[in-house]
């Protein structure tokens, strides 16, 4: 199967599962459209090592609603996979 080598949401950087998640242009602007739909006031993944990294520290500021909003977006329950990838 062929792989294009660069992200061909904005083809500047390498399409790995962190640019798509965390990095990438379209991935920000993303995550803040749905943070801000959700009303909640987290920060976006950034400067984060992982995405779990940033999961982790946002359910610790939010609060229980917030978690569970997050929760539903996020499908927590698999976190773990895509981060072993
Ligand atoms: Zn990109």
């Amino acid at each position: 199967m062929q792989h294009h080598p660069c992200c061909l949401l904005c083809d500047q950087a390498p399409e790995t599962m962190r640019h798509l998640l965390m990095d990438c242009t379209f991935a920000r602007q993303t995550w803040h459209e749905v943070l801000t739909w959700l009303g909640v006031q987290i920060p976006t993944p950034n400067n984060e090592a992982t995405l779990m990294d940033w999961w982790l520290r946002s359910t610790q500021a939010a609060t229980t609603l917030q978690c569970k909003a997050l929760a539903s977006v996020t499908e927590t329950s698999s976190l773990d996979d895509l981060e072993a990838q």
